[in-house]
């Protein structure tokens, strides 16, 4: 059996200056989906999260894709999105793990109600339930806000490299090919990270 591998979407880039909340309906119409109605929408396409379900067919992992969520930039997300969203992940993690490796697709600028760092907080969640021997690699819109806590909690950061953002696919793709050499015990921080496109 191959490794078990867990994957998530959760994307925005927040914008403090705007007093329009984020909440799930802003979510809804864009793009909120779990569970098994996320492979037919993603797969085949250049998403990030069709690069994980192509990784784990590549490498025979066996996938669950939590949660592949994402809304047009606005206000601070609300508590009761980011609750939602964070514990899609959280829970899957307690329901279906132990889990071999974590892959996850992020924006890297969200800010809730109640943390300027969700995707810190959110990585540093994950840590707390997988402990520290379990990869964590996690693909970044390069306009992230990349602080510490996000660099303590992963152990890879990829930055798609792009203006408009062509290559996401292939940066989630980077992400997936590190994670796999992590689950296979070569450490990150010690590999070349694999070319990206262009
Ligand atoms: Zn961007």
């Amino acid at each position: 059996m191959g490794k078990r591998v867990l994957s998530a979407m959760i994307k925005h880039e927040t914008n403090t200056f705007s007093k329009v909340a984020t909440g799930l309906d802003e979510y809804r119409s864009r793009a909120l989906r779990s569970g098994n109605a996320i492979e037919p929408i993603y797969a085949g396409t250049k998403s990030e999260v069709a690069a994980h379900f192509d990784a784990a067919r590549e490498n025979d992992w066996a996938l669950t894709c939590a949660i592949a969520a994402n809304a047009t930039s606005s206000g601070k997300v609300t508590e009761e999105a980011w609750e939602y969203l964070s514990s899609a992940v959280l829970t899957t993690l307690d329901r279906d793990g132990p889990f071999d490796g974590i892959l996850l697709a992020l924006h890297g600028a969200m800010v809730t109600e109640s943390t300027d760092d969700g995707e810190g907080t959110l990585l540093a969640a994950v840590r707390r339930h997988v402990g520290p021997d379990i990869p964590i690699c996690v693909s970044l819109d390069l306009h992230a806000n990349v602080t510490d806590r996000m660099v303590d909690n992963a152990n890879g950061l990829f930055s798609f490299r792009t203006y408009p953002h062509v290559d996401i696919y292939e940066t989630a793709l980077r992400a997936a090919l590190v994670l796999r050499d992590a689950m296979d015990g070569k450490n990150p921080a010690s590999m070349p990270c694999p070319p990206g496109a262009p």
